[in-house]
C-alpha cells in the first residue's frame, strides 16, 4: 500500500536530532519549527530551488539530487561566513516512489550530518518535481560577508579550481568527450559548499559570494555593490591539474577552458575580496586547519570604479573575452 504524506515525512525526513547544542526546541512535527539563537548572533537565512527540467535531469540519481539540494543552499551561507545550524525542505513529487524517496533522503542527509545541520521542517506536496531547501545559520552579529564592501587595492581571491562543473554540464549535454568525464560529472552533482572557509574569512575578507553562476558575472555583483572595478589576470585563474591534462590532450581547446572558468558556473567556490596582510594570515589558518580546506588563489585586484567594470589581462596585454554569465530569464548573457 502506497504511504501517506505523514508516513512519508516520518519515514524518510524525521530522524532522531543527536547533536548537542543543536537550538532545536521544537522540530518536525508541530506548525512551525522553534529554533534557539545563541547570544551574540544573528541568523542568516537563504533558500534556493531546483526544478526538474531546469537545475537537472529528470533521470538524475536521486541520491545526488538531494545532495546537490542542500549543497547549494549550504554554500550561500558559507559565503556570508555564516555556520549552518538548521534546514527545512519543501519537496514535490509526481508520484510516491519509495526508492527514489531513500536515497533522495539518503543524499540529503549525507552532508546535512557531515556539518551538523539539523532538517526542522519542510512540505510535502504532489506535482511535478521540484526541490525547495531553506537553510538557516548563525554568524557573530556584525561579522556576515557582504557584498558591498569591497575597496580598491585589495587582492581578488577564489577557492580551490574554476569550470569543472561547467565542464560536467558539456559531459552530460556530449558536448565534448574528454578522458576524465565521471570526474566532472562528480563536480557537478556532489558540490562540495566551502563552509569551513566562510568561517574563516569572517574577520579577514571585505567581500565575499559563492560561485553559481560564473566567476566575471558574480564577480560584478560584488563590484557594482561596492562601487569598485577589478583587473583579472587570465593566468592565474587556477584550473585542476585534470583540466590541464585534458587540454593537453586535446580533449579540449584552452580558450574553452577558460570560457568555463570564467561564465560556466555551478563552481560553488568563494569569490572574496581581501586585503594582502590579511590573505597572508588566512593562508596560516588553513595551514594550521584540522579539516581540509582547499587552496586560495589571487586571480587580480581591485581598482577604482572604471570602464569596464572587469578588465582582462594575459601577461600583461588586454584579452577579449566574451563575458557571459547565466541568467534564468534571459539565458546566456
Ligand atoms: P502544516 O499543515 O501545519 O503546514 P504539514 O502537514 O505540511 O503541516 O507538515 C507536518 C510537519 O511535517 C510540519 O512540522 C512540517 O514542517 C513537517 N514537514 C512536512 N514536509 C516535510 C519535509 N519534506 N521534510 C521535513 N519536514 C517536513
Ligand atoms: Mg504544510
Amino acid at each position: 500500500m502506497s504511504l501517506s504524506e505523514f508516513d512519508l515525512i516520518e519515514h524518510y525526513f524525521k530522524r532522531t536530532c543527536t547533536t548537542e547544542n543543536s537550538g532545536v526546541a521544537i522540530g518536525i512535527g508541530d506548525d512551525c519549527a522553534i529554533l534557539d539563537l545563541p547570544d551574540g548572533y544573528q541568523l542568516a537565512v537563504s533558500t534556493d530551488s531546483l526544478v526538474c527540467d531546469v537545475h537537472f535531469f529528470a533521470d538524475v540519481d536521486p541520491y545526488r539530487l538531494g545532495y546537490k539540494a542542500l549543497a547549494v543552499n549550504l554554500s550561500d551561507l558559507a559565503a556570508m561566513g555564516a555556520t549552518p545550524k538548521w534546514v527545512s525542505l519543501a519537496i514535490t513529487l509526481p508520484e510516491m516512489d519509495e526508492l527514489w524517496l531513500a536515497e533522495f533522503s539518503r543524499g540529503f542527509f549525507e552532508l546535512a550530518n557531515k556539518f551538523n545541520v539539523v532538517l526542522v521542517g519542510g512540505d510535502t506536496t504532489k506535482g511535478p518535481l521540484s526541490i525547495t531547501v531553506s537553510v538557516k545559520g548563525i554568524v557573530p552579529r556584525g561579522l556576515a560577508l557582504p557584498r558591498n564592501n569591497a575597496q580598491a587595492d585589495e587582492l581578488v581571491c577564489v577557492s580551490a579550481s574554476l569550470g569543472e562543473g561547467a565542464l560536467g554540464l558539456a559531459c552530460k549535454l556530449n558536448e565534448h568527450t574528454v578522458k576524465n568525464r565521471q570526474y566532472f560529472i562528480d563536480a557537478l552533482e556532489l558540490t562540495e559548499p566551502r563552509v569551513e572557509l566562510g568561517i574563516l574569512l569572517r574577520n579577514l575578507a571585505s567581500s565575499c559570494i559563492d560561485i553559481s553562476d560564473g566567476l566575471t558575472q558574480d564577480l560584478r555583483h560584488i563590484l557594482k555593490s561596492s562601487n569598485c572595478s577589478a583587473k583579472l589576470e587570465l593566468d592565474k585563474l587556477p584550473l585542476s591539474d585534470l583540466m590541464r591534462e585534458e587540454i593537453q590532450t586535446g580533449s579540449i581547446n584552452e580558450q574553452s577552458a577558460y570560457q568555463y572558468a570564467l561564465t560556466g558556473g555551478d563552481d560553488y567556490e568563494l569569490l572574496f575580496t581581501i586585503s594582502a596582510a590579511n590573505l597572508a594570515q588566512l593562508n596560516k589558518l588553513i595551514e594550521k586547519s584540522e579539516v581540509t580546506i582547499p587552496a586560495i588563489s589571487v586571480i587580480g585586484f581591485v581598482t577604482p570604479l572604471q570602464q569596464p567594470l572587469i578588465q582582462l589581462f594575459k601577461q600583461n596585454e588586454a584579452v577579449s573575452f566574451s563575458l557571459q554569465g547565466w541568467d534564468h530569464f534571459k539565458g546566456q548573457i
